[in-house]
């Protein structure tokens, strides 16, 4: 029997896994291979965040290949060369993956797929993570869209489900090919300081089958309702299947399907297919404009008039003691369970791109590193949005107030109590402005900051007054 080396990357599933599926469609004994190449990440090398949970996605998926009697092999080295060599050492006939779309592993890849073909073998990619390729749709006169409702609208026109499939139970063995022992997974990530991500894996559970039971959860009790729950901050009214996405333990195709076969409102299944479809903005805004990864998509943002970026500026947001309530809640969830509540999200990046006027890549970096759904399309879009600098962005003087914001979508203030109890004694509304309360924060909060790191009417002014500059071309 022929040979196909299966190039797992961020598509660490077996269900609904089309290189996989090419393989044993064409009666080729699959390989299943993941290679640590580090060098070739570039300046968004994964995070510690995402390390942490890829090791244990890695970890998931060499179970469940053998489970079915094959097995993963893990190796280091250059993707180009190690595949060559594996190649050769199993008479393989073909090499198959699902592609990835960051900018540089896109360019990376097409370098790797001409040299594979160059050198006599079958090499394909195929769309293992997107309900659309990147440049699938198009305006009327051809051109990339930079506004979301069009896309979508386009996108959903266009729509067909595509059959979905599943891996069967057995897997032919890659010791048929002669295939060589991989690495130790601590070898590929090496587990880092003890326990630091302990409080991640509370709520989450990397690999197909969590993914799968996340999945399930949210149709039971999640889908209906989703419409108004996904701002509440204190509730959890979201599907947290993004880092799943990101790493494709589980197919957007089958998450997709499902929400359209359940039984809800029409409404909450809407919202939701919408934020899949922000998803897929994302990638094909940064499949045709790749400079957005480090650069303001708006040209007209170049010579806007950012503040310097203070060291300690950054740490008090970072670990939540910028004296805002909402927003150090925000940092400190992100810190202790590696995710964010999407409406928190929205406000600590307003924070440090209007009120302290940062640049959105200082903020964008920080989430690289701790988000475990750090993924470089929906990062960067999220940055750019809130700065007003990006696709569809909303225009730089629209300055979210932290405040109004914690009492419209917290307004019983249990997110800020539970991700910053030293708050929690804190009657309401004293919990969403605690320095009007000076002598309720000094009595029942004494170790939180007396006063916000930049006062709120004057942040939001002097971002004001920055973009009349940029404006009148002060
Ligand atoms: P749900 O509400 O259940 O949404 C379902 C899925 O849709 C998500 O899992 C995600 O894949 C996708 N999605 C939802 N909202 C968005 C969005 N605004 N843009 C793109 N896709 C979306 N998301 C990431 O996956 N990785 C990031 O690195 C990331 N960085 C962000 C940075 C900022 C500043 C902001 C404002 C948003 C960012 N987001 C990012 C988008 C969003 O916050 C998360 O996808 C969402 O909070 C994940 O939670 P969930 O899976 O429960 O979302």
């Amino acid at each position: 029997m022929g040979v196909a080396l299966v190039w797992f990357r961020d598509d660490l599933r077996l269900d609904d896994h089309p290189a996989l599926r090419a393989a044993l469609d064409r009666g080729l004994v699959p390989v299943p291979v993941y290679i640590h190449a580090p060098d070739e990440e570039g300046a968004w090398a994964p995070g510690a965040a995402s390390d942490a949970w890829r090791r244990r996605s890695l970890a998931a998926l060499a179970e469940a290949l053998a489970q079915r009697g094959s097995r993963l092999l893990m190796l280091h080295g250059p993707s180009l060369g190690t595949l060559q060599a594996l190649a050769a050492l199993t008479g393989a006939e073909a090499v198959l993956w699902n592609r990835r779309y960051e900018p540089h592993i896109e360019a990376r890849d097409t370098r790797i797929k001409r040299q594979l073909r160059q050198a006599g073998l079958h090499a394909e990619s195929f769309n293992g993570s997107l309900l659309f390729e990147p440049w699938e749709i198009e305006t009327k006169q051809g051109d990339p869209y930079r506004v979301f409702t069009p896309f979508w609208k386009n996108a959903l026109a266009q729509w067909r489900l595509r059959p979905l499939w599943e891996a069967s139970a057995r897997l032919p063995s890659p010791d048929q090919a002669g295939a060589p022992d991989g690495r130790h997974l601590d070898a590929i990530v090496p587990e880092t300081r003890p326990d630091w991500d302990a409080g991640f894996w509370d709520e989450a559970t990397p690999g197909e089958a969590g993914a799968r039971a996340r999945l399930q959860a949210f149709l039971a009790h999640g889908l209906e309702g989703y419409a108004q729950a996904r701002d509440r901050m204190a509730v959890d009214g979201t599907s947290r299947l993004s880092a799943h996405l990101h790493f494709g333990e589980v197919s957007v195709q089958r998450v997709a399907a499902a929400v359209l076969a359940a039984e809800v409102p029409a409404p909450d299944r809407e919202r939701f297919l919408a934020e899949l479809g922000w998803r897929e903005f994302a990638h094909h805004v940064m499949h045709h404009y790749p400079h957005v990864v480090d650069q303001d998509l708006d040209p007209r943002m170049a010579d806007f008039r950012w503040a310097r970026p203070l060291r300690t500026t950054l740490d008090a947001w970072e670990r939540g003691r910028t004296g805002v309530p909402i927003i150090d809640a925000g940092m400190r969830q992100l810190w202790q369970t590696g995710w964010m509540h999407n409406r928190v999200r929205m406000i600590v990046a307003s924070w440090v791109t209007k009120h302290l006027r940062l640049h959105w890549r200082h903020g964008a970096r920080w989430f690289w590193d701790t988000l475990v759904d750090a993924d470089l399309a929906n990062n960067t879009q999220g940055w750019q949005w809130a700065a007003g600098t990006g696709a569809d962005a909303a225009p730089y003087f629209r300055v979210f107030n932290p405040v109004s914001q914690a009492m419209k979508f917290d307004p019983q203030g249990e997110y800020i109590a539970r991700w910053l109890p030293e708050l929690a004694a804190l009657p309401l509304p004293a919990r969403f402005a605690p320095w009007e309360h000076p002598d309720l924060l000094r009595r029942l909060a004494p170790r939180y900051p007396r006063q916000p790191q930049v006062d709120l009417a004057q942040g939001r002014a002097a971002a004001l007054e920055a973009f009349a500059a940029l404006r009148a071309g002060r």
